[in-house]
């Protein structure tokens, strides 16, 4: 070990034996030349997007994937360093992606991305911002997003707001800054036998349960009541509530869907914190994808009002605002409610009055992690690009093509809807004369040959029983005429199964 008391090593031989810039390229210029080419073929990519639908991964390319391993030509690539890994980037890694860069990629709800997301991530690495707070760009610019999605929500000034992986991670810091407000001493003393119980409808996301899980509340104190069209039945909701209040257990949350995974149903918001306000609970607002109906035109718009008077709302900007994996958001009413939560500053992290350790205050006391990346510049870059009014009227679009895929089904002889079309999501049966289990068979066969063949993804759910067919549709590449194409492919496999 060097003795730091003797100071700069004098110049000569490193006493570890490695040049000190090793990790830097070798050859800026070559660097350069193979950084280029990548990013040609990264634009190349999107633009083909059309021609690029998912394909399964090769077991060579898998098995190249291994450490050392050379990749799937086993290490016999022209050149070296950047420009081997830059052959192997394009070769084994750009066209095995999950696919949801392709304009009929409806499975689950996956965002697309943007091409700006490939300028945004070339600044992302080359600054590596730490946002766990300090006085740099990042922090500002991911206050400047928060503060816009605060206002597109309607929480008042002063609510705040962290960036965080997704909705699921989301979902616990919301909840538990709920149960802090309940249980105000719950940071010293841990919960003990207090029994908290939240409410929600029966289509919650699972998120929802696990947050409950990782809180260690345990999935069985959420109580789940039937669901309808506008959501949960309200006065099942407060019959529940009353109910655990006599047994001696203190209701803390009510969780509303503005979204549902498998419908895109919205619960009516606005009964949700009538109630909430009555009953004094926290309103939390699953928002996954459906919060930003917010910036599409009316009739999606109304769906999600009265989202404003939430104690907290979880989204994603990875869902429905297209841009690059990974960013969710939590919002928070009261920033005292969710800096109550979380803050938590050992003595090396004290807050300077100036310099680079100013800056206050810092994200890491609004959530989970103390390292955080750069996730508000992905964002920042395609709102400053894009704008709000773009991004509104895809997502605009994105319900119409629902609705347009709702109509031809209705119209197939063949098929039949399992429940109306009221967002971006459209879920659908073949064989519509069939019984269940041969329906369900049926609709599984067609979504994995529509992905095996390229044409279309669609995902599947239960619905009253049945396996269907389920196009949730975040895509802002997607046309009228690949809605009709991947219909009439599924028309074709139905036919083909005998229906
Ligand atoms: C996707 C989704 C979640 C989970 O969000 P992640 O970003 O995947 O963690 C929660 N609720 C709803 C309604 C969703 O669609």
């Amino acid at each position: 070990m060097p003795d730091p008391a003797a100071g700069p090593t004098p110049a000569g031989p490193d006493p570890v034996g490695l040049d000190p810039a090793e990790l830097d390229p070798s050859s800026w210029p070559d660097f350069r030349a193979a950084a280029h080419r990548l990013l040609d073929a990264c634009i190349d990519r999107l633009e083909g997007a059309r021609t690029h639908p998912w394909q399964p991964v090769p077991d060579a390319v898998q098995q190249g994937y291994a450490i050392g391993a050379g990749g799937s030509d086993g290490g016999s690539d022209e050149g070296s360093g950047e420009a081997a890994i830059v052959e192997r980037l394009m070769r084994d890694v750009l066209p095995y992606g999950t696919g949801n860069t392709h304009p009929s990629f409806w499975g689950w709800v996956h965002g697309t991305g943007l091409a700006s997301g490939v300028l945004s991530a070339m600044v992302e690495a080359t600054i590596n911002a730490n946002c766990g707070g300090r006085a740099h760009g990042a922090v500002w610019m991911e206050r400047a997003v928060i503060d816009w999605a605060r206002q597109v929500m309607g929480l008042p000034e002063g609510a705040s707001g962290v960036l965080v992986a997704g909705t699921s991670q989301a979902t616990v810091i919301a909840l538990q800054a709920a149960r802090i407000r309940a249980l105000p001493d719950l940071r010293e003393k841990g919960q003990g036998g207090r029994r908290l119980v939240a409410y929600a409808g029966a289509g919650v996301h699972q998120a929802a349960v696990k947050a409950l899980e990782l809180l260690g509340l345990g999935r069985e104190t959420l109580r789940l009541v039937a669901t309808g069209p506008r959501g949960p039945d309200m006065a099942a909701l407060r019959a529940a509530i009353a109910r655990d209040r006599a047994a001696g257990a203190l209701p803390f949350a009510l969780i509303a869907t503005a979204g549902s995974v498998d419908l895109g149903a919205f619960d009516d918001l606005e009964a949700m914190a009538d109630l909430a306000a009555q009953e004094g609970l926290w309103l939390h607002v699953d928002g996954a994808f459906g919060a930003w109906t917010r910036l599409a035109a009316d009739p999606w718009r109304g769906l999600s009002e009265g989202i404003g008077r939430a104690d907290s709302i979880a989204c994603d900007f990875h869902k429905w605002m297209y841009v690059p994996y990974d960013c969710g958001l939590v919002l928070m009413r009261s920033e005292a409610a969710h800096r109550a939560a979380f803050a938590a500053r050992p003595a090396y992290l004290a807050a300077q009055a100036a310099g680079l350790g100013g800056g206050d205050p810092w994200f890491c006391d609004y959530g989970i992690d103390l390292s955080r990346g750069n996730r508000a510049l992905k964002v920042w870059t395609a709102l400053e690009l894009y704008g709000a009014a773009r991004m509104g009227a895809a997502i605009s679009r994105n319900c119409e093509l629902a609705a347009l895929m709702g109509r031809l089904v209705a119209a197939a002889p063949a098929l039949a809807l399992a429940a109306p079309v009221v967002s971006n999501v459209c879920v659908f049966s073949v064989l519509a004369a069939a019984p269940a289990a041969q329906r369900s068979a049926a609709n599984t066969a067609i979504a994995q040959a529509l992905q095996l063949s390229g044409q279309a993804v669609f995902s599947t759910t239960l619905v009253d029983g049945v396996t269907c067919l389920r196009a949730a549709i975040t895509n802002h590449r997607s046309r009228a005429e690949d809605v009709q194409s991947a219909i009439a492919a599924v028309e074709a496999e139905a036919a083909r199964l005998g229906g």
